[in-house]
């Protein structure tokens, strides 16, 4: 049987086997990490929308083309307020989109508009690659071509975790290269108030991510086919923001008769 995964689900089955397990077969079990949760997903639509603009509309007037960046940020996270449901602390949401322009205009030197619209190479691209007999399908945030590289970045607006952040990049580095045949630098963007930092990996750190990663999906495939028990999460911390803290336990009891 061909398993179906998301990237997310990796990254669920590596904080917690359990949680995804339960997870994928119906229980209702997530995470609650409240603090800029709302930030970030509309600061992935602004982000997401401003790619998509520059790369289709050709409407920079003379006055815009020295900031156009700025130009664009402004104008995609105004529509993005527009239609945003969800309640938004909106100064703070923009100084993370100025933040995140410093950082394309740092990337994007003095190149000319047309330059910038074919550095943006795919936004918001799916995608569904084969690791370990599985199917595992996912989401770039963008992937920019810059000088002598082309970069798969990753927006976050909080460091969760290293680690993880790794898992996921790997996963996307390994579908770039697998689907259009191009060497590409991963690179986390950690979108700061004050500013970005970038985190990149070496190759040799990449390749012991993604043997991590291809143990993980190997894993996940024996839970699922009820080869193996998933354990419970290693780490306390992760208990703390799941739904399932304080019945964990039983329901582990009923569904695997422990
Ligand atoms: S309480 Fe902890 S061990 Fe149990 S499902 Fe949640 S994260 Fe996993």
């Amino acid at each position: 049987m061909k398993y179906r995964f998301s990237v997310s689900d990796v990254i669920l089955a590596h904080k917690c086997p359990t949680h995804f397990y339960l997870k994928k077969i119906g229980v209702n079990a997530y995470f609650s990490f409240p603090k800029n949760r709302n930030i970030g997903t509309f600061v992935h639509k602004v982000l997401s929308h401003f790619a998509n603009s520059v790369k289709t509309e050709t409407l920079f007037t003379e006055n815009q083309k020295e900031s156009f960046i700025e130009y664009k940020l402004y104008e995609s996270f105004k529509a993005v307020s527009f239609t945003t449901k969800y309640r938004v602390d909106y100064a703070k949401a923009w100084k993370y989109i100025e933040s995140t322009g410093a950082y394309f205009k740092m990337l994007c030197g003095d190149k000319s508009e047309e330059y910038v619209r074919e550095m943006l190479l795919l936004s918001e691209e799916p995608f569904k690659i084969s690791i370990e007999n599985a199917i595992i399908r996912g989401k770039f945030d963008l992937l920019m071509k810059t000088d002598n590289n082309i970069r798969i970045i990753d927006y976050k607006t909080r460091s969760e975790n290293i680690e993880i952040d790794a898992i996921q990049i790997a996963l996307y580095k390994f579908a770039v290269e697998e689907l259009y045949g191009i060497k590409v630098k991963p690179v986390v963007v950690y979108i700061e108030e004050g500013g970005i930092k970038e985190e990149e990996f070496t190759n040799a750190e990449f390749k012991e991510i993604l043997k991590q990663t291809k143990s993980i999906v190997r894993e996940m495939k024996l839970y699922m086919s009820g080869e193996k028990i998933p354990p419970k999460s290693m780490d306390r911390e992760v208990c703390t923001h799941c739904n399932l803290a304080y019945n964990c336990k039983k329901i582990r009891e009923e569904v695997f008769n422990e």
